[in-house]
């Protein structure tokens, strides 16, 4: 073996590719995670954090596939968090160890039945008038509070601990490499002529995986891609953490909160406002974002906030309709396992599986660790709000 041959090859520093080689390494596997532009991924550090538990899945009423599939992923992280899990993330900043759900006036009775079922109330707590936190503790807020066993992170401090871990086995690869098939494996080309063998390719590469499966001659497994739109605001605010119930099984509006260590929170919005505002510029998103909070908080004075949007796609295998998958996507095919966890939380899931696929592909662990062949480290992704080059 050479010493720039690898037993696996991950394409994709995201919390797929990162969580994957981080177990991979500890199972003596000769291991590296190639990426494109910065360690953190795409999605993953503009995501919302929330390790979710299934429970915003079983709005509907009933559990479906992915409340059940995700209902064991908080533990899993619980465990990492506390540093007694598989993975050590005891240096991860939780932004809040609890999610809230929050339903307006008009919508707390309709549900009543609902949050009066077993499966819900096994996952989450009523909150009495007197316990509620801000910005709910005001006399205008008219629905009801629960609280959910669901942590949120701080996704920057989540990748800066990967980093730590695993960031010496991180590669930068911007541009796309040749691929070629070999007794044994693969052999990826650099642009400059080197060349890195591998006895299986992993592609956790998000959205970046169809160009991956192009270049390696597949026409399995087909992606899809989900857009929204998020929204930024900052100002003197105070934290949040929680979803708004609509009449959908999607949250009507989803706000995680972020501190800028100037006193000024962040909030991030999701939810209906970001699926539905797609086609907006970013001033109607803005406009709409506005509504939805008078809307929904409208004790809240929201004087002096600053508001930014960002575009931004989720990718997923395709389903049926285009609709979210219920659970973690992992298919192996000619020595290349295709990966998309579809949330953040099923990292643990998606290493997991590829693990397996490894196993089924008879490829044994060779320990040692690769020498990097002269590629230069992946800078740390930066925050959606960091990168705004102009708030309004
Ligand atoms: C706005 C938003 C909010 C979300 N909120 C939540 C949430 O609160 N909770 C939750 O559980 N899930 C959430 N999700 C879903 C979650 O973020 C994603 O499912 C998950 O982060 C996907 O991780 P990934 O590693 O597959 O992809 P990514 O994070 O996108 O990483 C893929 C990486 O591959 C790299 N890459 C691309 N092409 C190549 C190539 N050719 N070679 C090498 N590298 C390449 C990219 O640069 C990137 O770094 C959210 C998603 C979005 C978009």
């Amino acid at each position: 073996m050479h010493d720039t041959d690898l037993d696996i090859a991950i394409f994709g520093a995201g919390i797929a590719g990162l969580w994957t080689l981080a177990r991979l390494r500890q199972s003596g596997y000769r291991v590296a995670t190639f990426e494109r532009h910065a360690l953190g991924g795409v999605q993953s550090i503009a995501s919302q954090g929330i390790i979710h538990g299934g429970t915003k899945y079983a709005l509907t009423g009933k559990l479906t596939g992915s409340a059940m599939a995700i209902g064991e992923m908080p533990g899993i992280w619980r465990a990492a968090l506390a540093g007694d899990g598989e993975i050590d993330l005891r240096d991860v900043r939780v932004l809040s160890p609890n999610q809230y759900l929050w339903t307006t006036g008009s919508l707390a009775s309709g549900m009543a039945g609902f949050f009066a079922g077993k499966v819900m109330q096994s996952r989450m707590q009523t909150l009495a008038r007197t316990d509620c936190p801000p910005p709910f503790d005001d006399r205008g807020f008219r629905g009801n509070l629960y609280r959910l066993e669901e942590p949120v992170l701080d996704t920057r401090s989540l990748m800066a601990t990967f980093a730590e871990q695993v960031g010496a086995d991180c590669r930068l690869l911007p541009a796309m490499p040749t691929f070629v098939r070999v007794d044994g494996g693969w052999r990826f080309r650099l642009p400059d002529g080197r060349e890195i063998g591998a006895r299986a390719l992993v592609l956790a590469a998000g959205a970046g995986n169809a160009d991956l499966l192009a270049a390696l001659g597949h026409a399995q497994p087909v992606m899809q891609t989900r857009p929204l739109h998020m929204l930024m605001l900052r100002g003197d605010l105070p934290p949040l953490h929680a979803h708004c119930l609509g009449a959908s099984a999607n949250p009507r509006l989803t706000v995680t909160s972020y501190p800028l260590g100037d006193g000024r929170q962040v909030w991030y919005l999701g939810g209906d406002v970001a699926e539905s505002g797609t086609q907006r510029s970013a001033d109607a998103q803005i406009a709409a974002g506005r509504a939805e909070l008078a809307e929904l908080l409208p004790w809240l004075t929201l004087r002096d906030v600053e508001w930014a949007t960002l575009p931004v796609e989720r990718a997923e295998i395709a389903t049926a309709g285009g609709k979210r998958p219920d659970d973690a996507y992992v298919g192996a095919n000619d020595g290349v396992i295709t990966c998309w966890p579809t949330k953040l939380a099923f990292a643990p899931r998606v290493a997991r599986l590829v693990g397996e696929a490894i196993d089924a592909l008879g490829i044994t662990p060779s320990g040692g660790r690769y020498a990097g062949d002269g590629l230069a480290h992946p800078p740390l992704a930066r925050l959606p709000w960091d990168g705004v080059a102009q708030w309004s």
